[in-house]
């Protein structure tokens, strides 16, 4: 029986969870990202490996889910909230380590993978993941494969940009303008997650509070705060409306924290349309399968189906 490992590799935490054939998760341990040296990043994650490998008695598959990508050109990881492994040749050097192949992917491409590949959505060939997570991710998955590009970056839409419509939305010259740890400006990144969500009530609405407490704001009906999220709304819809136009999706799939909230699914479908071209269709909008599991379990499925 073959396993499969999937590591979900975060800013703050590295999991690493074991699956079998059918993708069913069977064990799963985490631990603190090592913030001090790159050796002990390495050690983390071979440690994590190595304890799979005794419990199950086996050498497992190993796939990586990164915040970020390894460029396939030059081999170098390109993940800026991960200081110490940040620029370091990452596969090749656990590869030595661990003695077999280690693959890595954008941690939204294995999100996005893992629920296409789920029997539910089986119908969907054409599958675009979004994390509206701390950031804004997203994966496209064409047929059952991630596109992930020439050097490794497609998918990376939360360093697309405000445009036009957003711009004239958020009120032109007073519009807020986030600076992104990308080093750029006006990034998606900064608007359509969570951290942006909260970030742009503080902006428009002028209170800081948690999306937690937005959000029951929001249901009770208080009125600025239905009114911000309306444009809230308005801003998804202008901005995943361009992805929906350039991908032609059967499917979006939502995960991260915002994406538990509901109203989104009901809003969304009926914003979308303006932004859309005349005779396009708005894709299926649902909320993952597998919610925080996702990231594991789309790395582990990067050694199935080759
Ligand atoms: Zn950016």
């Amino acid at each position: 029986m073959a396993y499969y490992y999937g590591l979900d590799i975060g800013g703050t935490k590295i999991e690493l969870a074991v699956f079998n054939e059918q993708l069913e998760k069977l064990y799963s341990e985490r631990v603190p990202t090592p913030q001090t040296s790159y050796e002990d990043w390495l050690y983390a994650v071979e440690t994590l490996v190595r304890s799979a490998d005794t419990k199950f008695n086996t050498k497992g598959n190993i796939g990586l889910g990164l915040p970020g990508f390894v460029n396939r050109e030059t081999g170098l990881a390109e993940i800026t909230n991960i200081r110490v492994a940040d620029g370091k040749t990452i596969l090749n050097d656990l590869s030595a380590r661990l003695g077999r192949e280690v693959r890595a992917e954008n941690d939204a491409n294995c999100f996005a993978l893992s629920e296409a590949w789920d029997e539910n959505n089986q119908q969907y060939s054409t599958v675009l993941g979004l994390i509206l997570g701390t950031g804004f991710g997203g994966g496209f998955v064409f047929n059952g494969k991630i596109h992930s590009g020439r050097i490794g970056m497609a998918g990376e839409v939360g360093h697309l940009q405000l445009n036009y419509h957003a711009l004239k939305l958020l009120g032109w010259d007073n519009a807020p303008i986030y600076e992104c740890g990308c080093g750029n400006k006006a990034c998606l990144d900064t608007y359509l997650s969570g951290r942006g969500f909260e970030m742009l009530y503080r902006d428009l609405v002028g209170e800081a509070i948690d999306a937690k407490t937005i959000i029951t704001r929001f249901y009770q009906q208080h009125e600025k705060t239905v009114s911000f999220v309306e444009t809230f709304i308005q801003l998804m819809a202008v901005s995943i409306g361009n992805l929906i136009t350039a991908l032609d999706p059967d499917m979006i799939v939502f995960g991260g924290g915002l994406s538990n909230f509901d109203y989104i699914y009901e809003a969304l479908p009926k914003a979308l349309p303006p932004h859309l071209m005349r005779s396009a269709k708005v894709p299926v909008i649902k909320k993952a399968i597998h919610g925080d599991a996702g990231g594991t379990r789309g790395a582990a499925a990067l050694f199935l189906r080759d």
